[in-house]
């Protein structure tokens, strides 16, 4: 009889155990995409791996991961912008993401120091013009140095110097131009404002619709976003009355950003978790991301949303490396700061 017990017992440790050994991930996002929710259930239909998501404010995100220290569960951290896959990986939080798939799609300037964050998908910092207001002829080579001429005084509509996006804009200018020269261009750029700065990327475009403003810069998605008639009718109607123009198309090219993603180092499913990111970089999932975000793909051979692509595709892209926006953060804000950019 204790013979049987112990199969018993030992039967129950092995059901158990298997229990314990479900194939999950763990991803902490602070993208603000319902869309992604889809991402992640083709992922468990095609590989059994079962994704549990926290979603939150990037902020609250690192802090939590730094609270849960070596035993985080988190897995991936999934983000918007360079400047903030730098954050975290500046608190030593990430590790090198050894996948020589992931290395062969992504490109170079798209993945952060070490390799240990990458890009899922694109975004241009672009300018945002109402056609009443601005002529072909005075747009069509204009460049983000070109803002700070005075033939733009009173004309530009952007947000403060505490979002993200602008501090990378910034960070891209020092890259190739230095800090001397940026802060000139942006005591100039700044004196061209048409209202003091507020609002997020979408409220400037819809200054430019109002003729609050004649140029605002904004990111490329959201035009799509507004068109899509998802955020109400006013913003569809804003979003029909501004055209869109690529900077820097007669030298290094328009500003580039990702929607990105790193494996953390204390990841407890750090397979599972290259896994996921190279499904993120597959054909179909490229499809499904900028069908949903209006972000430009990493795939060459995906297109992106359709409202979008009639912007424009084959516009030049800056190939500044992302991960000078995350280490040149600090002398942008500073730089911003300087100058009185609110
Ligand atoms: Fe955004």
């Amino acid at each position: 009889m204790k013979f049987f017990n112990n199969i018993f017992l030992i039967l129950f440790f092995i059901i158990i155990g298997c229990g314990n050994s479900t194939k999950e991930i763990n991803i902490y996002t602070s993208r603000h995409y319902h869309s992604d929710d889809g991402l992640y259930s083709i992922f468990t239909d095609k590989t059994g791996i079962k994704v549990n998501v926290i979603s939150g404010k990037g902020a609250a995100l690192i802090e939590r991961i730094k609270s849960e220290g070596k035993k985080s569960p988190a897995d991936i951290f999934f983000t918007v912008d360079a400047g903030n896959l730098w954050k975290v990986q500046s608190k030593g939080y990430f590790q090198t993401i050894s996948s020589n798939k992931i290395k062969s799609i992504v490109p170079e300037n798209l993945r952060g120091p070490n390799d240990e964050w990458i890009a899922i998908a694109k975004r241009a910092r672009v300018i945002f013009y109402n056609p009443k207001k601005v002529s072909y002829n005075e747009i069509k080579n204009l460049s983000y140095e070109d803002l700070s001429n005075p033939k733009w005084k009173g004309r530009i509509a952007i947000r403060s110097s505490n979002n993200m996006y602008n501090q990378s804009l910034v960070a891209s200018l020092i890259s190739n131009n230095g800090i001397q020269k940026t802060e000139t261009w942006a005591q100039g750029f700044i004196s061209n404002f048409a209202r003091k700065p507020q609002g997020n990327d979408r409220s400037q475009i819809i200054a430019v619709a109002n003729e609050e403003a004649d140029l605002a810069i904004a990111n490329s998605y959201y035009i799509g976003l507004m068109l899509s008639g998802s955020k109400g009718s006013d913003q569809l109607e804003a979003a029909k009355k501004v055209k869109m123009h690529f900077p820097n198309q007669e030298n290094r090219g328009t500003h580039i950003n990702i929607s990105g993603a790193g494996i953390l180092k204390n990841a407890p499913n750090s397979e599972n978790a290259i896994e996921f990111l190279e499904f993120l970089l597959s054909e179909e999932m490229q499809k499904n991301i900028v069908k949903n975000s209006y972000e430009y793909p990493i795939l060459e051979n995906v297109d992106p949303h359709l409202s979008i692509k009639n912007f424009g595709i084959n516009f030049k892209e800056d190939r500044t490396s992302v991960a000078d926006f995350g280490t040149l953060n600090p002398e942008a804000i500073k730089l911003m700061d300087r100058v009185g950019w609110k």
